[in-house]
């Protein structure tokens, strides 16, 4: 261990929409916040090719691009950025204590968490090829759907997400095929009747991806297996989304802080509040519905706004 323990106002963990968001407001309030970026700086978004909906970009911008953006934005205000990866914390005392790569201890009198989310795949090799290339594999229909109007495209889930996100493709695309790997959906019988119900879904049931086939560049199509009888065939489509779930970032924060069951942190409705006083959240970290850059950014700024309201009241008791 370090016997230089650092003493901070405002610790941010995570350097997505949302972190960066609350760098600029918390900077922007005297807070002089410290950011670490985590192990994928920029987050989410630098898997993402063209960005078309965060407002004030009127011709797009590609995720990286917006990533550099936004962190350049929160230097200006002079948020110290740094590399590091947060691997432990103390959220039992009124002094938070945060771990740096397990080596470095800082003690944080707010902490703002923006770890985010992670999209599960499948894990081919093929759908890996071109998710790396951005080449036609996403796990973001609203982000991505647009790319593939009037085409042909596959998802694969069959949850209240795959539902949600079939039906929006069905407004933009030909055709949506749908691979459920069991011979029912997991998602509310509501969202499961709208995707029956919608004339350009086609579902498969007992259907697994083989493999996501391409010309070397893009996709062109999916092979399926049906995993009762075999039987392979391929679906021609420019399109593969995968919709099976993701995995907030939280796993550290467990011991400490309230979680659903599948690990988002709960927080005070209508604000970004823990349970613990003086640690907050932003960003996909606590939301598994909207899960926009433009909704993390939000939040982020929530997030900033309550931590030096909270750094207020505590200074005028
Ligand atoms: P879920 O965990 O609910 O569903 C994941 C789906 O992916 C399941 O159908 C699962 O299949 C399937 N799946 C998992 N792994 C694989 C695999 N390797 N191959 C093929 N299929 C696979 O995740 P969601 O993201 O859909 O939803 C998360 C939570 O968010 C839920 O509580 C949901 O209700 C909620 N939500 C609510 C919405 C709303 O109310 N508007 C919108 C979106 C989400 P199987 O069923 O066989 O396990």
């Amino acid at each position: 261990m370090s016997d230089q323990i650092e003493k901070v106002k405002c610790l941010i963990i995570g350097s997505g929409p949302a972190g960066y968001t609350a760098a600029i407001y918390a900077a922007r309030a005297n807070m002089s916040p410290i950011l670490y970026q985590g192990t994928q700086p920029g987050g989410q978004l630098t898997t993402t090719n063209e960005v078309e909906n965060f407002p004030g970009y009127p011709e797009g911008v590609t995720g990286p691009e917006m990533m550099i953006e936004l962190q350049k934005q929160a230097e200006r205000f002079e948020t110290d950025v740094r590399d590091g990866w947060i691997t432990k914390v103390d959220f039992s005392a009124d002094v938070h204590k945060v771990w740096v790569n397990d080596v470095k201890e800082i003690h944080c009198e707010t902490v703002i968490i923006s770890t985010g989310a992670s999209a599960k795949y499948l894990g081919l090799d093929s759908e890996q090829k071109y998710l790396k290339l951005g080449g036609g594999v996403s796990a973001c229909a609203v982000c991505d759907g647009f790319f593939y109007r009037n085409q042909e495209v596959v998802i694969v889930g069959a949850g209240d997400s795959a539902c949600e996100e079939a039906h929006y493709l069905s407004k933009l695309c030909t055709k949506v095929t749908m691979l459920v790997r069991r011979d029912q959906f997991r998602a509310s019988k509501i969202m499961a009747n709208r995707v029956k119900n919608t004339e350009n879904i086609d579902i498969l049931f007992n259907t697994e991806t083989d493999e996501v086939l391409g010309d070397g560049q893009v996709v062109t199509g999916v092979r399926v297996f049906n995993n009762l009888t075999n039987e392979k065939h391929d679906i021609i489509a420019t399109g593969f989304f995968v919709a099976i779930g993701h995995q907030p970032n939280t796993g550290i924060f467990q011991e400490f802080l309230n979680l659903d069951e599948t690990g988002y942190i709960i927080n005070t409705p209508g604000t970004s509040k823990t349970n613990v006083p003086g640690v907050f959240v932003s960003g996909d970290a606590a939301d598994h519905v909207y899960r926009q850059a433009v909704t993390a950014a939000g939040t982020g700024c929530m997030a900033a706004l309550d931590a030096e309201r909270w750094l207020a009241s505590k200074t005028a008791l």
